[in-house]
């Protein structure tokens, strides 16, 4: 039996975020305009995911959201990711290791949907005994 998640590196690493405090970061979705990219929603176009501040705010560590890439938008639709809203990381604080059902590629293995164990980040928390 062959994985191809587990074969495949992509580009975007897990970051090393120091736990702890907040963070600020640029807003994935928009890019950091703070504009609604397709103005889906309604008329007012502002970001749906940081509200047109065009960044947001993440109170623990953090790991790039494998689903979407980093990017938070969900593939080949106009929406948000639905593994990480749109913000293009996921929190995860403490240690993580690799997600056993998708093999780290955040990507359910029958589906193109996000992995239902790590919602799309390709890792979970690692287990204390
Ligand atoms: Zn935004
Ligand atoms: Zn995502
Ligand atoms: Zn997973």
């Amino acid at each position: 039996m062959r994985t191809a998640a587990a074969k495949r590196q992509t580009g975007v690493r897990p970051s090393e975020t120091p736990a702890g405090g907040c963070k600020t970061l640029r807003c994935a979705f928009c890019r950091g305009t703070g504009r609604d990219p397709y103005r889906v929603l309604s008329q007012v176009s502002d970001c749906p995911v940081c509200k047109g501040h065009k960044t947001v705010e993440v109170k623990t560590s953090v790991v790039a959201c494998r689903y979407c890439k980093g990017t938070g938008r969900q593939r080949h639709t106009r929406l948000t990711c639905s593994g990480c809203g749109g913000v293009g990381v996921i929190p995860l604080p403490g240690a993580t290791t690799g997600c056993p059902q998708c093999g780290g590629g955040g990507r359910e293995p029958e589906a193109d949907l996000p992995c239902s164990l790590c919602r799309g980040a390709g890792l979970v928390a690692k287990k204390t005994a």
